[in-house]
């Protein structure tokens, strides 16, 4: 018989989430619940595909990045992802993962996305508004502005965490700027080949940098290298 509880997207989503849990890539409970209550399906442009683990095009040479990439950066900075804390995503796009850090951080955090299409920033603020952070957003602890990400958000440095959803050809140094000593910052970088790479600002403000894995993002470059393309 038809497994009518699990037909609406809501179900779906679920599923998408038991199966990044079945394949060890989402470990925490909490990481399960915020991509639960986040609907991908809010997220993704009308006709595309939100329970597939792939990337999406969403515009603008952008894609929503694959479900399995977003579990594994909220896994990688779950810690730095706290009530209360504060952060920054870099890069935006349609608001998703902006979104579940605000889930994360809760009303006493601060999320703030960063992103330099102002159509995708608006496009970002309708989904989240459709999405189970809706209040989080109107009461001011997540918001999304057009800039240059590749200067971070300064006024409200520094982060605890900070995540860019597009490969830069090598760190920008205001990020690290920005990080907050024992904050964590992850970034795809490289061009052709990219690494996702894991920085850990110390207590001291010395900064250590690991590779996490081969990973495939667009650039993170000028608005017109990125519409010209
Ligand atoms: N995490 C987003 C990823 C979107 S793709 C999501 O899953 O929806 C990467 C995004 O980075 C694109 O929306 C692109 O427009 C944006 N981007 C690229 N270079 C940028 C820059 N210099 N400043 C801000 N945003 C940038």
């Amino acid at each position: 018989m038809e497994r009518l509880w699990t037909s609406g997207s809501h179900g779906k989503n679920k599923e998408l989430v038991e199966r990044l849990q079945l394949y060890g890539i989402i470990k925490s409970k909490k990481v399960a619940e915020v991509m639960e209550a986040i609907d991908r399906g809010v997220f993704v442009p009308p006709g595309s595909a939100p329970y597939v683990d792939s990337p999406m095009p969403i515009g603008y040479n952008a894609t929503i990045s694959a479900p399995h990439m977003h579990a594994a950066c909220l896994e990688l900075l779950e810690e730095h992802l706290q009530p209360g804390m504060k952060a920054l995503d870099v890069g935006s796009g349609t608001g998703y993962l902006t979104a579940c850090f605000a889930m994360m951080v809760g009303p006493q955090g601060r999320a703030v996305g960063v992103e330099h299409i102002p159509e995708l920033v608006d496009f970002s603020i309708n989904n989240i508004k459709n999405s189970a952070a809706s209040t989080l957003l109107k009461e001011g602890s997540l918001s999304v502005h057009v800039a240059d990400g590749r200067l971070g958000w300064p006024d409200l440095a520094p982060y605890d965490a900070i995540h860019v959803g597009a490969a830069a050809p090598e760190i920008p140094q205001p990020l690290i700027d920005q990080l907050k000593p024992g904050g964590r910052l992850v970034i795809p970088v490289g061009t052709i080949f990219q690494d996702l790479q894991v920085v850990d600002k110390k207590m001291d403000g010395s900064v250590s940098i690991r590779s996490e894995t081969p990973v495939r993002y667009v650039p993170l470059t000028s608005k017109a290298a990125q519409l010209h393309n």
